[in-house]
């Protein structure tokens, strides 16, 4: 039986972050209650094909999922698991705001089948979470993570910023240093990146922001300063105590089967890539939701490629001689100016990128395998 990713996107939010340019719109209890009709109807009709599949993760995300009540999650995990077989390992994962921080709350999402919980919390300095106009304090977000710990989430991962407007190496140290003291087994440590369509794309926002050095030192301090709190890089932003990789985000890097309902989600299924438009009218209205082809051909050699070279096992030459066909040598070749630099390591036919060689990943990966 072949296994399967699902993504379940949620595209409400409270009010919206001026970096963000995720879809997503204001949270309407109707239209979510409408909303979550239409999943459970898609849920139905894809099974009707591909209810063999078996599902070894489920990740809720958006917009901001935890929105929806327990009830509307034990709704969707239950029709789900109707609809499709659950392997006895699967990730049930929801990302969540930190500014909902009740516990009893928490214990009624873990008895719905979740068991995994994701925080956006970005950082634990409070001039830094004014600058991201984030709903949360710092102490806010430090209870959400001990009370949905102590709710029976014994897997959860927090988000962390890395570029943020003034951010030095002293606040985002103390950042970490809270958060390794927490109980997390799971880091997600992302560069903020200014999107064009949102406020934060402005020149008073863009002065205040860490330099390139200033960044790439930034970058360099999390993975050390993690690695001393206990959680291993196994990604170019992702951190994890042993045996806590995110299997959801794997299951991306491996370039396996995902599949995507709601809005604006992306799948990645018998061969192609497609998205959901991003339209919720037209998501709750259509009995099936729309499908708009991105990629006929996601699963060539270059993208493979480029995947495993954002995990720190590497691109391991000789497994993709199994399944592609490509010209070992050239990639080697390319490779040996960047091993001199010490951007990349050569060993047995792997190469992977070393800690400094993330730093300029997608100039080495373009350059190895484009
Ligand atoms: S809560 Fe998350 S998804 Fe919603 S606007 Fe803020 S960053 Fe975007």
């Amino acid at each position: 039986m072949d296994r399967l990713g699902v993504y379940i996107h949620i595209p409400f939010c409270a009010r919206k972050c001026p970096y963000c340019d995720f879809y997503s719109t204001r949270y309407n209890k109707e239209t979510v209650s409408l909303y979550v009709d239409s999943l459970i109807r898609n849920f139905r009709a894809f099974s009707l094909e591909n209810g063999k599949k078996k599902i070894v993760s489920v990740y809720f995300g958006g917009g901001t999922p935890i929105l929806l009540s327990p009830s509307q999650f034990d709704l969707l995990l239950s029709s789900l698991s109707e609809c499709f077989s659950f392997s006895e390992d699967i990730e049930i994962t929801t990302e969540a705001n930190p500014s909902m921080s009740d516990k009893n709350k928490f214990s009624e999402y873990r008895k719905t089948g979740l068991n995994r919980i994701s925080f956006g919390v970005q950082s634990f300095n409070e001039t830094e979470l004014r600058s991201l106009q984030r709903t949360h304090t710092a102490e806010g977000a430090i209870r959400a993570i001990e009370n949905a710990y102590s709710a029976g989430f014994d897997n959860i991962s927090a988000d962390i910023m890395l570029g943020i407007p003034h951010q030095t190496k002293e606040s985002l140290s103390s950042t970490l240093e809270t958060a390794g003291d927490l109980p997390l087994s799971h880091i997600s440590a992302y560069m903020l990146k200014i999107e064009e369509e949102t406020p934060f794309n402005s020149d008073e926002i863009i002065k205040t922001l860490p330099d390139d050095d200033t960044t790439a030192e930034l970058y360099l301090h999390t993975i050390e300063t993690l690695e001393k709190k206990g959680f291993l890089q196994y990604e170019i932003s992702n951190f994890a105590k042993k045996g806590r990789q995110s299997r959801h985000n794997l299951l991306y890097w491996e370039s396996a089967d995902y599949i995507g309902f709601g809005a604006a989600a992306h799948s990645c299924y018998l061969g192609s890539r497609f998205a959901v438009p991003s339209d919720i009218a037209s998501f709750t209205q259509n009995s099936i939701q729309g499908k708009i082809i991105t990629d006929e051909n996601p699963c060539d050699f270059s993208e493979y490629a480029m995947l495993r070279l954002r995990l720190t096992e590497g691109l391991s030459l000789k497994d993709a001689e199994k399944r592609f066909s490509f010209d070992k040598e050239t990639i080697l070749h390319r490779a040996e100016k960047f091993r001199k630099a010490g951007l990349v390591n050569v060993s047995d036919d792997v190469i992977s990128l070393t800690k400094n060689g993330f730093l300029v990943s997608n100039g080495i990966i373009s350059d190895l395998v484009l």
